[in-house]
């Protein structure tokens, strides 16, 4: 496996790839690696000749009062995890690389989809992400990109970047990686005190709870107060506990396949879930 922190040393090694019409994986992460990330390296390996593994914390997805100071950067573990689930090639520029050259007059702007749920929370958050994975996809060029279900907004919002541009890449969703009690695995996770881990996984307990009211014929608006109930009694502050379709319009009935979606900060820790809810004739 190598490690590239230039964008020209990143060309180097992918041109003879290029040259020889190999088939090129890519998949964005912001490092501290864990089962989810790699879970998209496996895929990617599945139907790739060349996979790149990009590790970069971009400051401009990240607000003024967010944690990219504190974001865990642990670049030679992400390594070794990465050599052994088989990537390639490990891009990991410095913010110097991406932005310091000149200065950004672009910005991208997702419609809609984004004035939504994580969207209005986080002000500019996914402005700072198309802008990084449009340069991110310009400088690796490839034909496969791997986004997880986890941040099921961003992979709309990147599916809908990818359309509207016509960017020559097929965008591809990996189901959410879980820890063996449901939480959702996330670098974040590791800002949890021991307490407040035991608690953490009331949000996949709560929308697991919900699926099962959904099918036995409770209402929806009924479900989504059961579950910012059942979070605010275990001590979280809910941010938003929200129905969507899949395809994120909104939705106050179950007729039809939705999205349940929660952000919730315990202590300081924000975490986000999705559940998927298949609607059964
Ligand atoms: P991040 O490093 O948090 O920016 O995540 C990089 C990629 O890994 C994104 O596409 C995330 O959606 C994906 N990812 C993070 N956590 C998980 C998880 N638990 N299951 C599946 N994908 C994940």
């Amino acid at each position: 496996m190598k490690t590239e922190t230039s964008i020209q040393g990143l060309s180097a090694s992918l041109n003879p790839a290029r040259s020889a019409r190999k088939i090129i994986g890519f998949i964005p992460t912001m490092g501290n690696l864990h089962e989810g990330h790699l879970n998209l390296v496996r895929e990617a390996r599945k139907l790739c000749d060349v996979v790149v593994v990009s590790i970069f914390v971009n400051p401009i997805q990240f607000g003024p009062n967010e944690d990219f100071d504190n974001y865990p950067r642990t670049l030679e573990q992400d390594s070794h995890l990465l050599a052994e689930v088989g990537c390639d090639i490990v891009f990991a520029p410095s913010v110097e690389q991406m932005y310091g050259h000149h200065p950004r007059l672009t910005n991208i702007r997702v419609g809609e989809i984004t004035n939504d749920l994580c969207g209005l929370q986080r002000p500019g958050h996914f402005d700072g992400v198309a802008v990084v994975v449009t340069k991110l996809f310009n400088i690796v060029q490839p034909n496969y990109a791997f986004f997880g279900q986890k941040d099921y907004q961003q992979l709309a919002v990147i599916k809908q970047l990818v359309r509207d541009l016509n960017m020559p890449i097929e965008v591809i969703g990996v189901p959410i990686a879980r820890a063996e009690d449901g939480l959702a695995l996330s670098s974040r996770n590791g800002y949890l005190s021991a307490e407040h881990r035991q608690i953490a996984p009331v949000i996949y307990q709560s929308l697991k709870q919900a699926e099962q009211d959904l099918h036995a014929g409770k209402a929806l608006l009924d479900v989504l107060t059961e579950i910012r109930m059942q979070l605010t009694q275990a001590g979280f502050v809910v941010d938003y506990v929200e129905a969507r379709t899949p395809m994120l319009q909104k939705s106050d009935q179950f007729d039809q396949d939705i999205v349940l979606f929660v952000a919730a900060k315990i202590g300081n820790t924000r975490l986000i879930d999705n559940l998927q809810i298949k609607h059964i004739l």
